[in-house]
């Protein structure tokens, strides 16, 4: 459907946990986050209900997100479901690609189309500092048994953390040279955590132009699209760039959120939200329905600006 500034609005990614196997320093606090008494977060029944009424609604990608969605119990059960609805023509999951080695065949069989993957560096030791906890080779793993089980096209996110991993730009970009996968190099967003980080951390992504100056922009898709798509001259895979501080794309969002506790949101940069938890499934459409006319026209978050989320993207969903 169309939202009130005639968006079509057509994706929806769901945060099916807060929980998380790592702790990436600008997403969760360093002990972690609470687990939420089972009657405060949706049912995996309860995230079926909302997707059919979103179908309902107009919707026709989802992607399932956390947290980290693979230490939900029942996931692959849960993709099982939703790969049933009909209407839903994309169904996609965002990770951190741990436990992937140990999913990966079984989301794929269950109806997964693809999966994008989260990681900031390609140095193990940097990697363990900035996930506090986490071994690259098992991510590593992960993108080569996604890759093999056809969970494609893979997409890698890297969130660039200015004085961090901004001198690994050009290792990243080189991955897409004999590989067929995306790069999406993603703007630090203030959020949660990283509320109170210094200036210095939040690096635009005209970084990666001017580190790499000879990769070549690709044809704008507009309507849903929010990266700017280049690739290496002869490079097989293509690098994104997913930039919410320095270009809005606002124009061309088409999507929606709901998190782990039932809160459609139907932007990221609002706290504005819609709650959904033990909403009768009748119910369901008109609230999402709401839901998508609401949606402000514009974000105006920037690194200076005081209108801030305080969730962190673990309880978003990003
Ligand atoms: N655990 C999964 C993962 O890491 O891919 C899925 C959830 S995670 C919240 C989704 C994405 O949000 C990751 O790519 C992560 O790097 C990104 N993210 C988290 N906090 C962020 C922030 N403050 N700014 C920009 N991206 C952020
Ligand atoms: Fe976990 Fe993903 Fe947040 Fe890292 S970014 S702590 S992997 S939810």
């Amino acid at each position: 459907m169309l939202d009130n500034y005639g968006r079509r609005i057509n994706y929806l990614r769901v945060s099916v946990t807060n929980l998380c196997n790592l702790r990436c320093s600008y997403c969760m606090p360093t002990g972690g986050v609470k687990k939420k008494e089972h009657r405060d977060i949706l049912r995996l029944e309860d995230i079926e209900n909302i997707v059919k009424a979103a179908v309902r609604l107009g919707i026709d990608k989802v992607r399932i997100t956390g947290g980290e969605p693979l230490v939900r119990k029942g996931i692959v059960q849960l993709i099982e479901n939703l790969a049933r609805i009909d209407g839903l023509k994309d169904l996609s999951l965002t990770t951190n690609g741990i436990l992937l080695k140990k999913y990966a065949r079984d989301l794929k069989k269950a109806g997964l189309n693809r999966v994008n993957i989260s990681i900031d560096s390609l140095d193990r030791m940097k990697y363990r500092k900035i996930t506090r906890c986490g071994n690259l080779d098992d991510v590593l793993e992960g993108i080569k048994i996604a890759k093999d089980a056809g969970l494609t096209p893979i997409k890698l996110n890297t969130v660039l953390v200015g004085g961090f991993n901004d001198d690994e730009i050009e290792d990243f970009v080189n991955l897409t040279l004999e590989d067929d996968i995306e790069v999406r190099f993603i703007e630090l967003m203030p959020l949660g955590e990283t509320r109170s980080w210094p200036e210095s951390s939040f690096v635009s992504n005209e970084t990666v132009l001017e580190k790499v100056p000879i990769l070549i922009p690709l044809p704008f898709k507009g309507h849903g699209t929010v990266a700017r798509m280049y690739t290496l001259p002869n490079g097989k895979g293509k690098v994104g760039l997913i930039s919410p501080l320095s270009s809005h794309f606002c124009n061309y969002c088409n999507r929606i959120r709901v998190t782990p506790d039932g809160k459609l949101k139907s932007c990221l940069h609002s706290n504005q939200e819609i709650d959904l938890l033990n909403a009768h499934p009748d119910e369901l459409y008109k609230l999402i329905f709401e839901g998508i006319k609401s949606k402000p026209t514009k974000h105006n978050i920037g690194i200076k600006d005081t209108t801030l989320v305080y969730r962190n993207m673990n309880e978003i969903g990003g």
